[in-house]
């Protein structure tokens, strides 16, 4: 049988403030984290390779169980190890859009009542996209090492099976494209622009 090792990641992003252990909601709140992290980490560093898996672990603790993020992975597989330290080295310290929106629902904002100037506003504002950004320092490609602030860079799966990060050329050699699981673009200051 593989063996199974376990790095820890934490229960949420470094800089980000975690539910308290012994709080009356702790469990419910910490596993609603833990899940966001999960998430997150895969919109990062993409779907874990075989042989690696993110997880939630629970800890028995003096005031019941603790929750945090590891990745369990097979220490005999090369990619399975890339993945769990890439992942321990470069797990982000803040939330990204999507993780704090799986935490917070937006509440709906009130709508102005018609014939008012708020409603005549309303009516003519389209609401701008929010700006997607890279979380964290700005990647080297990982074939060339060339510096993503260069000419930005793209997160990618590759047509050897594993994401990476990659320069514009290097994508156009070993990328599979852009677009929603294959890869994403950012400029070289880290605000996405496709995909
Ligand atoms: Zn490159």
């Amino acid at each position: 049988m593989a063996r199974t090792e376990h790095l820890t990641i934490g229960p949420s992003p470094a800089g980000e403030d975690c539910a308290q252990v012994g709080s009356p909601d702790y469990a419910k709140q910490a596993r609603k984290e833990c899940t966001a992290f999960v998430n997150q980490l895969r919109r990062q560093f993409g779907e874990e390779p075989d042989g690696a898996s993110l997880r939630i672990k629970s800890n028995p603790h003096d005031f019941g169980s603790y929750y945090e993020v590891g990745v369990d992975y097979d220490p005999d597989d090369e990619a399975a190890v890339a993945y769990a330290l890439k992942v321990e080295r470069e797990a982000p310290e803040e939330w990204d859009a999507e993780a704090q929106k799986e935490l917070k629902p937006p509440r709906p904002a009130p709508k102005p009542r018609p014939g008012t100037v708020g409603a005549v506003l309303a009516s003519k504002q389209k609401p701008a996209p929010a700006e997607k950004r890279w979380i964290g320092p700005i990647p080297n490609c990982d074939f060339c090492q060339t510096s993503g602030t260069v000419g930005g860079f793209i997160d990618g799966k590759t047509n050897q099976g594993p994401w990476a990060h990659m320069c514009r050329p290097c994508h156009a050699k070993h990328g599979l494209g852009i677009g929603r699981g294959v890869g994403q673009e950012y400029d070289r200051t880290g605000v996405k622009v496709a995909g």
